[in-house]
């Protein structure tokens, strides 16, 4: 097992996707976008895309098991082995969270820190497809309900750092690798 594996935390509209690009970059660790995956196998018309497109268009999250397959089977390939990964989108919940560190190894898991009036206005003014405000509060209400109890898995076992996301991209970007680095550094 060589390369930084990272989880990369923060509600929809932190940021975390232009972190994660710069992030994967950064440490030469491949992006794992759980989400991007699933609009990938949506447009693919695969049985998993099948399965996800009612659950996305309405926000919710998809059932854990199907989210296990999906993240288990990139895991295994080489460019993971080989690099290591940095998950953004997954783990959602904490089953997903107990399920991933019974799996693998995770260095360290980010939180990028937004507050949730500040990326609730950004993203009704990004107007993806599924940004309806019924959609965005759904996504923000499962992030609370879900994702926060995920994340305090990672502080429970000692992994979390939490991260400001206010600011410049740059300057959230620095914040992040110094907190990663104080993780990973000789690795
Ligand atoms: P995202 O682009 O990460 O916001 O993901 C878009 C949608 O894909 C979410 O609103 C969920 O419906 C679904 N999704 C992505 N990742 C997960 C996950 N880890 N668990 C459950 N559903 C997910």
């Amino acid at each position: 097992m060589s390369g930084v594996r990272l989880v990369v935390f923060g509600r929809q509209g932190a940021g975390k996707g232009t972190q994660c690009a710069v992030l994967s970059e950064h440490y030469g660790a491949p992006h794992i976008s759980t989400g991007d995956m699933l609009r990938a196998a949506v447009a693919e018309g695969s049985e998993v895309g099948r399965r996800a497109q009612s659950y996305m268009d309405a926000g919710k999250l998809l059932p854990d098991e199907v989210m296990l397959d999906v993240v288990r089977d990139r895991l295994a390939h080489d460019d993971v082995v080989e690099h290591g990964f940095l998950l953004d989108g997954f783990p959602r919940t904490v089953g997903q969270a107990e399920a991933l560190l019974d799996m693998t190894t995770v260095d360290a898991a980010v939180d990028i820190d937004v507050p949730v009036e500040v990326v609730r206005e950004r993203m009704l003014g990004r107007g993806r497809d599924d940004d309806t405000p019924e959609v965005i509060d759904q996504r923000l209400a499962a992030y609370e309900a879900e994702t926060v109890p995920a994340i305090e898995r990672f502080a429970a076992h000692g992994l979390l750092e939490r991260v400001d996301g206010l600011g410049t991209p740059d300057e959230v970007t620095a914040r992040l690798v110094a907190a990663i680095d104080g993780r990973v550094a000789g690795a």
